[in-house]
């Protein structure tokens, strides 16, 4: 591929290829490389957004009703961003959200557990106590 001159946009002076301004009128000329339209920045997906928000929720107070859901819509996130279909920009929230939701669902699993633990001994605690006087 061979530079070639820019001719500029005001005097159709051919100026050289690194060249900002034109050499005859002082114009700004810019090459053909730096005027291509920069391709916008790929911004995340609205799945691994959402999947990271439900992360958040699951944490803060829906547990595994949100936890479940982002774990499942990261994982499916991450599969088309290694297939190309998503932006990889959405990885890292996709990695977060997966993170958040396991943890609400472990957290919520937990306290579900300790829930139906003082149900069933927690009622047995005052009979233990008070035969202890
Ligand atoms: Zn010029």
């Amino acid at each position: 591929m061979t530079e070639q001159n820019i001719q500029c946009p005001r005097c159709g002076h051919q100026n050289l290829p690194d060249s900002r301004f034109c050499n005859k009128c002082g114009a700004a000329v810019v090459s053909d490389a730096a005027a291509a339209p920069v391709p916008p920045p790929q911004s995340a997906s609205a799945k691994a957004i959402i999947a990271l928000i439900l992360g958040l929720l699951s944490i803060f107070m829906l547990g595994f009703i949100a936890g479940i859901p982002a774990m499942i819509l990261a994982k499916n996130e991450e599969d088309e961003i290694r297939r190309g279909a998503s932006p990889v920009a959405g990885e890292m929230l996709a990695k977060l959200g997966f993170w958040l939701g396991l943890i609400g669902t472990v957290l919520s699993g937990l306290t579900i557990l300790l829930l139906i633990f003082f149900l069933i001994f927690g009622l047995s605690f005052p009979i233990i106590f008070s035969c202890g006087f």
